[in-house]
């Protein structure tokens, strides 16, 4: 099932998205939201598709890209939050701030919660989740090398796109995730190369901090991250989910 925020008069509506169709839900489907009949047009546009209390991130999780940022692999999953004030719709521009001399591109699986989540085992980890959707963790890298920690240079608005909706059908143990800049292909790889996988980061992360419903986990970046400029068409298309699309400005 394909299920997303659409834009309605009376405000954003969770929705089952079928072909041009939106089924509108009374809410979001985590929280038991059920279709209420309402049929709307997809193109009446679609918002990020989940409002999460927090966003989850997990860093080096694909060897090739811990080498090419010059770092080791971790021995366990290296977590850091984006604030949900980083959130972007599909289609949205990224905005590069004038702190940053070099603002690069992450194409990331993102995992949504179904169900609140503390000390998961591993094997009941993915009946936590709800489904799968793209991400793009942008990056100030000037900044990420400059700071101890990793708020500043991942925190500024609009560097938290997600979208453009939730596919819960997703096998997250192989799938393609391309990031396309202008057209160009710079990331392209499949989650069966993530170090920690999906299971194991949602058990992992729920013995740290309890995983609400909506919360979203963006799950690393393959290699050959790169520099976005103003001006950039930016997409993020995850193999049976489908492409993120965003622009880039000032
Ligand atoms: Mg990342």
């Amino acid at each position: 099932m394909r299920t997303g925020v659409l834009r309605t008069p009376g405000g954003p509506r969770f929705a089952r998205l079928e072909g041009e169709q939106a089924h509108l839900f009374d809410r979001a489907p985590w929280l038991g939201g059920k279709a209420t009949g309402e049929v709307a047009r997809i193109d009446a546009g679609l918002l990020c598709p989940v409002s999460p209390s927090k966003i989850v991130c997990i860093g080096r999780n694909y060897a090739a890209h811990a080498k090419e940022m010059g770092a080791e692999v971790p021995a366990e999953p290296m977590l850091f939050l984006k604030p949900p004030s980083a959130l972007l719709d599909p289609g949205g521009t990224v905005l590069l701030p004038p702190e940053s001399a070099r603002v690069e591109h992450e194409g990331e699986l993102v995992v949504v919660i179904g169900k609140r989540a503390k000390y998961v085992p591993r094997e009941a980890a993915l009946s936590f989740v709800f489904g799968y959707t793209a991400a793009c963790d942008v990056t100030a890298r000037d900044i990420q090398r400059k700071d101890v920690q990793f708020t500043r240079g991942k925190g500024f608005d609009t560097f938290c796109p997600i979208g453009p909706w939730i596919e819960t059908e997703l096998d997250p143990t192989r799938a393609r995730v391309r990031c396309v800049v202008n057209g160009q292909t710079r990331q392209d790889d499949t989650t069966a190369h993530m170090i920690f996988d999906v299971p194991a980061l949602v058990a992992y992360v729920s013995r740290m901090m309890t995983l609400e419903p909506g919360d979203a986990i963006l799950t690393g970046t393959p290699e050959g991250v790169g520099p976005l400029v103003e001006g950039d068409a930016l997409e993020v298309d995850i193999e049976g989910i489908g492409a993120l699309k965003l622009r880039v400005g000032k």
